[in-house]
């Protein structure tokens, strides 16, 4: 048999799927038996591919050459240009090749990148996700065997302490943390929950890696079942997130097929299994304890804490709740230790961070980078610079609920303790970059909007308080605001930290607060010069831009 010599590699996100891509994989494979090249040459779906301008795409290893968008009509061509004539199939290439740092290993092959080295997205974009012998190939399950072979549950809980490993979802809590305090309870049966109900407007890292590599979340969640003492797992994934669910149900029943999952798992007295709970489209339902009455059948709401979920959680058990990104460095920090771990991100923040960018750079999507890089060097190295060079003015770090930086912080580390001490919060993964025609009071009234639609109504200063924060802001944006409107909004700012019952009304305040804090002098204009300095706000029923 002859040795493989070329990969085909046919991406297979939504997008691509609803634009042919499965036709796109059968013709490749159709063509490819009929040059009799079947024993030489791979051909293979993957999850998302990182990019999102040439859909669907063909990747073809070892020369990562990318083409795209290709077409089913495109494939005899593709096929006999590069594979059987071994040259480049004109006209079809995307039109920049890099993968703009998201395919790790052709960065650490061009070895100029920071992001040499993915962990996160280690397998996405070049596995077949419903596959499982491909994942096994890919060192699949080897964390959760020298789990339950090699180590007790305490010492992977303290591998994981040592790792340094903190909560990806915004908060930053230590993981090794929270699994201790769920061990440390005799409190019977205890429950590991996967939050995949990513909600941020934005953010799509925990769908691609649903998606894309759906046997690292099912191996995670058992290691953390073994550490901490569960048998029984549910992920609670976003009821949009359709193609993830159908992945992650094909994973877990040949999870069940090979014994990664079930009864007496790597022939230990461990065993676990895992559900899967799709929400039904609340924002909400996010928040871990109105995720966890969402699975209990009830209204999702917030729980009053404490008691938190650790000792009180699924159906008033201890249970760990962590999210998709989070749970899927728990296998690699497994394999290879804790101490390569902390080789990557910084001494307070190790690992690695996945962002999706958006906004006004040359380049969008998904990338994961070590923890400490700045903004700038997100700009330059992964967007390829600001669009038509323009400056930057801003960004808006986690979405909604994120910190809104001013360009003047974008040499601070991107890390849980930097950003901290400057007063931002690194939020949940999106970077919403926005150049100078970005108007901060549209894009707070845009943040604002949201929250009141999302808020659930349980307490007054979220469920007011959202509605009248909105109502001001647009007032402002109008041109018909005033001194008041400023001062009731810095007091509605003030309450909604203060008394809101949950993260989602305390966070609904940090647009309000970061605009007056970075951007005070622009605000100012609306009311008092009714101009819109950006010349985005719609004044008096005209643009209004300052002179
Ligand atoms: Fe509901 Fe908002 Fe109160 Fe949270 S802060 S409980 S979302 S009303």
């Amino acid at each position: 048999m002859k040795p493989i010599r070329s990969l085909v590699l046919v991406s297979s996100d939504p997008e691509s799927i609803g634009r042919g891509a499965q036709e796109v994989h059968r013709r490749l494979q159709r063509a490819i038996e009929a040059a009799d090249l079947e024993n030489e040459v791979v051909v293979s779906m993957v999850g998302d591919v990182g990019r999102h301008d040439a859909l669907p795409m063909v990747i073809i290893y070892p020369e990562a050459t990318i083409y795209g968008p290709v077409t089913p009509e495109n494939v005899p061509f593709l096929v006999e240009e590069h594979l059987v004539e071994r040259r480049i199939a004109a006209g079809l290439e995307a039109s920049t090749r890099e993968l703009s740092g998201r395919i790790a290993w052709l960065s650490a092959r061009r070895g100029t990148l920071p992001a040499e080295q993915r962990i996160v997205l280690a397998r996405a974009g070049l596995i077949d996700p419903e596959n499982v012998e491909d994942y096994i190939v890919h060192d699949g399950y080897e964390a959760l065997a020298k789990a339950l072979t090699e180590m007790t549950p305490a010492e992977v809980i303290n591998e994981i302490g040592k790792s340094g490993l903190k909560g990806r979802g915004g908060a930053g809590f230590p993981t090794g943390m929270k699994w201790r305090f769920v061990s440390q309870t005799d409190d019977y049966p205890k429950y590991i929950i996967c939050n995949a109900d990513e909600s941020e407007p934005g953010t799509f890292k925990d769908r691609l890696i649903l998606e894309g590599d759906p046997h690292s979340v099912i191996e995670a969640m058992a290691i953390a079942g073994y550490a901490v003492g569960a048998n029984e797992g549910y992920i609670y994934i976003r009821g949009e997130y359709v193609l993830a669910q159908e992945r992650l149900a094909t994973a877990i029943s040949q999870a069940r097929q090979m014994g990664f999952l079930g009864e007496t798992i790597f022939g230990s007295d461990f065993s676990f299994d895992i559900h899967i709970h799709a929400g039904a489209g609340a924002y909400i339902c996010g928040e871990e304890t109105a995720l966890i009455e969402s699975i209990e059948g009830k209204r999702g709401e917030p729980r009053s804490r404490p008691p938190y979920p650790t000792t009180h959680g699924l159906w008033g058990k201890p249970s760990v709740v962590n999210n998709v990104e989070t749970i899927v460095n728990v296998p690699p920090i497994i394999q290879h230790g804790a101490a390569w771990y902390r080789r990557f991100g910084t001494s307070n923040s190790p690992g690695t961070k996945v962002y999706t960018i958006l906004g006004n750079v040359n380049v969008t999507g998904l990338i994961e980078v070590p923890m400490g890089i700045t903004l700038r060097e997100v700009i330059a190295i992964y967007g390829k610079g600001m669009q038509d060079g323009a400056s930057l003015k801003l960004a808006q770090t986690g979405g909604s609920s994120g910190s809104i930086v001013p360009a003047s912080l974008q040499d601070t580390p991107l890390d849980f303790d930097s950003y901290a001490r400057a007063g931002v919060s690194l939020g949940s993964g999106a970077l919403l970059i926005c150049n100078e025609d970005t108007c901060v009071v549209d894009l707070a009234k845009v943040s604002l909007n949201f929250f009141k639609r999302e808020s659930c109504g349980k307490c007054t200063p979220c469920r007011v308080g959202t509605q009248r924060a909105y109502q001001i802001l647009t007032a402002i944006s109008e041109g018909v605001g005033t001194q008041q409107d400023l001062d009731d909004l810095q007091m509605l700012s003030e309450n909604l930290t203060e008394f809101s019952h949950c993260g989602l009304g305390q966070t609904a305040s940090v647009p309000i607060r970061d605009v007056f804090r970075h951007f005070r002098a622009e605000v100012d204009a609306h009311v008092q010069l009714k101009v819109c300095p950006a010349g985005a706000c719609p004044m008096s029923g005209q643009l209004a831009k300052a002179a």
